[in-house]
């Protein structure tokens, strides 16, 4: 798609083109070898094949006792309790008829037994028998060697997100390592005369640079590795000089100095760098003069320095270009779903609103509010809200009760 208005002057860009843009601008960081102690959040580059069954031997389901179902099959049957099987072990002796063996849960089955009964339906007395008060069917209480993997199943495909069910999983079939993404570098600038680190003193018409530490922990939740240039005062040689830095990354992130006024320097100086601008300026609230473009393989986004429109730039366009990086198949955004508006709601424009939310219940179904007012250079607000609520370009007016789309946060 040609990138439209590459100046802040051209008309802003819908929101889902700007997605396909960066979609189909980047692509996968190379992948390599990675231990599963290592890949929390990696994206699988690679088939994995199970070699084995899982479980790989038939085993007890319920703590009871190991027996063949045929000495089992009316209420009541008596039979001589011959061994006991804990789980790792292995009995030495398949089960003839009448016996029985107290067996427990994960404990492999002898060979001769074809059913489980669990404690539950059985009377031990002491002189080693044990009355099975129900009837016992064949395979009750089996986990079959296979049931849950069969050996040369393909477990998980390229572009599968690494989670910890998935990582116990690799576990369970025997990998230490996998093929994945690479934690992408990314390089993080903050602009602007009025800022000094959080710690630093404050002095009149100064304030503290949230920018930097926020967007630092939105891309360790992604588990990206940081690379932090500090703060760049609006000067075009200093601006230079930091984002020049930033372009050795596989990404660079700067906040603020993307709008119009006198001071807002970065997308020029991008473009003095060599950065191909191929958007600036989305059609979304807060946030509208989002820029990106690509040097190389280095992808380059400019938030606006308000602190919530940085974050709601980064969690709708940066956080899916990262997903693009790490080899991820769609990007897809955050968790979404639908509530019921407690109050009414307008909007005067037709640009898509990220309202930030409180997302509860009432009678069992999901309800969601606005933390109130909603310009974005407050935080505190953001810091509120468990939810962004999306009002799509088209719609104007929201009554009580209508559905609306929220994504969690
Ligand atoms: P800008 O996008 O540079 O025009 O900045 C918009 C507003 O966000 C201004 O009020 C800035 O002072 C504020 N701002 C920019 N960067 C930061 C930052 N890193 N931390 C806190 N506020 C910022
Ligand atoms: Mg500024």
């Amino acid at each position: 798609m040609m990138p439209t208005s590459p100046a802040a002057g051209g008309a802003p860009l819908a929101a889902r083109d700007a997605l396909r843009t960066i979609w189909e601008a980047l692509e996968p960081l190379d992948p390599s070898p990675v231990t599963l102690g290592a890949s929390l959040g990696r994206v699988l580059a690679e088939e994995i094949v199970s070699r084995e069954d899982i479980p790989p031997f038939d085993n007890s389901a319920m703590d009871g006792f190991a027996l063949r179902s045929e000495d089992a099959s009316a209420p009541g049957a008596t039979l001589a309790v011959v061994g006991e099987i804990p789980a790792g072990v292995l009995f030495g002796r398949p089960l003839g008829r009448g016996e029985a063996a107290r067996i427990m849960t994960g404990a492999a089955v002898p060979p001769g037994c074809d059913a489980v009964a669990q404690q539950e339906w059985t009377e031990s007395d002491p002189q080693g028998m044990v009355r099975v008060l129900r009837p016992v069917p064949a395979g009750h209480n089996i986990r079959r060697a296979g049931s849950d993997i069969v050996a040369g199943a393909t477990v998980l495909s390229p572009g599968t997100v690494l989670r910890p069910q998935e990582i116990g999983l690799l576990a369970s079939l025997g990998r230490l390592s996998v093929i994945a993404s690479p934690r992408p570098v990314v390089a993080v600038l903050t602009t602007g005369n009025e800022l000094v680190p959080a710690g630093a003193p404050l002095s009149p018409a100064v304030i503290r640079d949230s920018n930097a530490p926020m967007l630092a922990a939105l891309l360790e939740e992604e588990g990206c590795e940081v690379l932090p240039l500090g703060i760049a005062r609006d000067d075009a040689g200093d601006l230079r000089t930091a984002l020049g830095r930033g372009l050795s990354a596989d990404m660079l992130v700067s906040a603020g100095g993307v709008s119009v006024g006198a001071y807002d320097l970065v997308g020029e100086t991008l473009r003095e760098l060599g950065v191909t601008l191929r958007f600036w300026k989305v059609n979304i609230r807060p946030g509208m003069p989002l820029l990106f473009g690509t040097r190389g393989r280095t992808a380059v986004f400019g938030l606006p320095g308000n602190p919530v429109s940085a974050m709601i730039t980064f969690l709708q366009f940066v956080r899916p270009a990262l997903r693009r990086l790490k080899g991820g198949r769609t990007e897809a955004p955050g968790v979404r779903l639908h509530a019921a508006l407690e109050h009414p709601l307008a909007k005067e424009d037709g640009k898509r609103h990220f309202v930030r939310g409180i997302l509860g219940e009432r009678n069992g179904a999901p309800v969601v509010r606005t933390t109130g007012p909603q310009v974005s250079n407050i935080l505190s607000s953001l810091s509120l809200a468990n939810c962004l609520i999306i009002l799509p370009e088209e719609g104007r007016s929201y009554r009580p009760g209508d559905p609306v789309e929220v994504e969690l946060l």
